[in-house]
């Protein structure tokens, strides 16, 4: 059974128009939630069945079968083979039509937007701008998510602009040309509900792509472990130390570490033979052992040492 009110409507929307709900699924959902989407309007009550699909492999001829009332019991009778009745409950008569947009309005509401969203062209939704800056579409149907000139579309509102794209499922085929397009697709399955008090929600936490790990140079302080590109490398006691400080003044400040700070913290050793003996360690084996070495800065005046990495590419734990 699909998990929210929400994603069943987005599931029944994903081939397109018209977009049936039947009361036999939404019957779990039956409530107040179920009421004020009628009296929103996303979901149009339709007159009651007075037919029903014929049995599997039938062969009365017919492309429905009448439905009769028989001792107080709805029945879809086959003319051909009573075993073949199916008894119905109420609610298998009914059915809603959903109003896609009235149901992209409840989504763009339900995810705080205060705007009205537009449609820029046939069942592309532009909600507006999330909280951390990103343009947001969004698409109810495949068919609409594949049409030719969506990208161009969206470029037209804001193409300077990071983008998201909310779609039913697509393929990794289908995703490809998104991608190249620098628009991040994140399907309605994942992107909405079970974030906010309302199952229609968007959350924004899925709207931004997941950051791709750049970590470079990654060292435990425990058990004096240094791993630089993927690569375990031994570094003895003291280089090692030098390691941390170094990795310490470029995560917290940037810049150079003084050579008379390192030779206060190693007595007896001039900075020069401990920044040597660290180039040397980390470039032990290296495939590139020239530029590991320049991984480690020098300055003439005042004299010092720097790591050549942006903090986000190291991990000091
Ligand atoms: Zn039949």
């Amino acid at each position: 059974m699909v998990a929210t009110l929400a994603h069943l409507l987005l599931l029944r929307s994903e081939a397109g128009e018209p977009a049936l709900l039947w009361g036999r699924e939404a019957k779990p959902f039956y409530g107040p939630a179920f009421d004020r989407l009628i009296v929103a309007g996303v979901l149009v009550a339709r007159a009651p069945a007075l037919e029903w699909q014929v049995c599997d492999d039938c062969d009365c001829g017919r492309d429905w079968r009448p439905i009769e009332r028989i001792d107080g019991r709805l029945v879809a009778v086959c003319p051909l083979d009573h075993a073949a009745d199916v008894v119905l409950d109420p609610e298998d008569l009914e059915s809603y039509e959903i109003n896609p947009a009235a149901l992209v309005h409840e989504i763009a509401v339900s995810s705080g937007f205060v705007g009205e969203p537009s449609e820029v062209i046939g069942g592309l939704w532009h909600l507006g701008r999330s909280a951390s800056g990103r343009q947001l579409f969004l698409v109810l149907s495949r068919v609409c998510a594949l049409q030719p000139g969506l990208i161009a579309a969206i470029r037209l509102v804001d193409g300077a602009s990071q983008t998201t794209l909310i779609t039913p499922a697509l393929s990794a085929a289908e995703s490809v040309r998104f991608a190249e397009a620098g628009i991040h697709v994140v399907s309605s399955e994942e992107g909405i509900g079970d974030s906010g008090e309302s199952c229609f929600a968007i959350d924004p936490a899925k709207l931004e792509p997941a950051r791709i790990s750049a970590t470079r140079l990654s060292i435990v302080r425990s058990s004096q472990r240094v791993v630089l590109d993927g690569i375990e490398r031994h570094v003895p006691q003291q280089p090692f130390r030098l390691l941390v400080l170094l990795a310490e003044t470029a995560i917290r400040k940037g810049g150079f570490v003084r050579r008379v700070e390192i030779e206060a913290a190693n007595s007896g050793r001039t900075a020069s033979d401990l920044v040597r003996e660290l180039r040397d360690c980390l470039a032990a084996g290296a495939a590139e052992p020239d530029q590991v070495r320049r991984l480690i800065k020098t300055r003439r005046s005042p004299s010092g040492y720097a790591l050549a990495l942006e903090s986000h590419e190291i991990d000091l734990r």
